[in-house]
């Protein structure tokens, strides 16, 4: 840092010129974030100093978090739900593990039961709880297998978890057997939602995997995803309060006695953002958003397969997975030649596009254009 303050030009044209750098998300197929919407950001300015981490201070920030939460319940079929607004998806699977590890107290080696195809924020989660965290292996439509769930659990699990829109592949794990399962066994399920909690309740006819089952005892749900919110937010519901009360700590010098949160100073601004575009979009908006993703992913389909291009499975949400040989370097090559991301997968090792509300229909046939030129050169 140097001694003395520079002046606002020279500061602002070294951010504009670090700008210049970032890659415009209408290039961008392998994000599930987004230009948030407006509303969002307009409301986000508007509270900009405001910290949720000492809440007693913004009590009408405050107000708006409880209020993004009854939406949130609303929306996943909880009148009632108890938690907060976190970071992200990563923040929800920590807290919700670390809930359900905090709520066993007496089990002294625990574990979970977690899809193979589970975001890499679980293995986060194994090495920040030393909790042991088991994969349960996928079918060949890439959701878990429940046999294999039911095989791993024994006396010291204490939960599983559900993925409702896989992060590589889009796929919606069999929530409803998965309820079935810890209720068979009285443990808990954790829901990650992170990505499909804004997208499934406006598909119809979408598979349940909210707290309309019995068995979900949390779930994460990310606005900074496909709820058009700013960064950073996110959101984790529990059913009930006990499982919220066992992350309580206390915080003796804040106007509040106590904190569940992961995070101590929090963004208020982003409970605003999230507040605002949720109100101001209501179900009908976020319905037409869905309906345009799912329309652009169908028309991917539809192009790539006049190239000879399959996907691995057939898209359930707007995420879809192209199998083509050696994708790391078509990767490379659609970067390089015509500056567009995408992202690989693992297993099965294919090309990976999320069909996000910055992607146009004239950007998709341009992407699928170049892609045929990289596969024929
Ligand atoms: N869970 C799922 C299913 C995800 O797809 C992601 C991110 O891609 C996360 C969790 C982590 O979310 P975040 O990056 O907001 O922490």
């Amino acid at each position: 840092m140097q001694e003395h303050g520079q002046n606002w030009e020279d500061v602002k044209s070294s951010l504009i010129q670090a700008r210049s750098k970032d890659i415009p998300y209408e290039k961008v197929l392998s994000s599930m974030c987004t230009y948030p919407h407006p509303v969002a950001v307009e409301a986000y300015k508007m509270f900009i100093e405001s910290n949720m981490g000492d809440y007693g201070l913004f009590m009408g920030t405050y107000e708006l978090e409880k209020n993004v939460l009854a939406m949130l319940g609303d929306l996943l079929h909880n009148s009632r739900p108890y938690g907060y607004l976190t970071t992200g998806g990563t923040e929800s699977n920590i807290q919700a593990v670390r809930a359900m590890r905090n709520s066993c107290k007496s089990i002294k080696d625990p574990n979970i039961i977690v899809p193979a195809s589970a975001h890499f924020s679980f293995d986060k989660i194994a090495d920040i709880l030393q909790i042991d965290v088991r994969k349960a292996r996928v079918l060949s439509d890439l959701a878990v297998d429940t046999k294999h769930v039911l095989s791993l659990i024994d006396k010291n699990t204490v939960g599983l978890v559900g993925i409702a829109g896989s992060t590589e592949f889009g796929q919606v794990d069999p929530i409803s057997k998965l309820s079935k399962i810890a209720m068979d066994n009285s443990i808990f399920l954790h829901v990650d939602a992170a990505f499909g909690g804004f997208v499934l309740p406006f598909i119809s006819g979408h598979p349940s995997f909210d707290f309309s089952l019995p068995g979900v005892t949390s779930i994460a749900i990310d606005p900074h995803k496909m709820g058009m919110s700013t960064i950073p937010s996110g959101a984790l519901l529990f059913r009930e309060e006990k499982m919220m009360d066992s992350l309580r700590v206390d915080t003796p010098y804040l106007t509040i006695s106590s904190q569940c949160t992961l995070t101590g100073t929090r963004s208020g601004a982003s409970v605003a953002g999230t507040y605002a575009v949720m109100r101001y979009l209501g179900k009908e908006g976020y319905r037409q958003i869905v309906d345009r993703c799912m329309k652009l992913t169908h028309l991917l389909l539809e192009q790539v397969k006049k190239i000879g291009v399959n996907p691995v499975i057939d898209p359930v949400m707007n995420i879809v997975a192209l199998s083509i040989s050696e994708p790391k370097k078509i990767r490379k090559e659609l970067a390089t030649q015509f500056g567009w991301q995408v992202s690989i997968t693992k297993h099965p090792s294919s090309i990976r596009l999320v069909v996000m509300p910055h992607m146009t229909e004239e950007n998709i046939i341009a992407f699928v254009q170049d892609l045929k030129t990289v596969l024929n050169s």
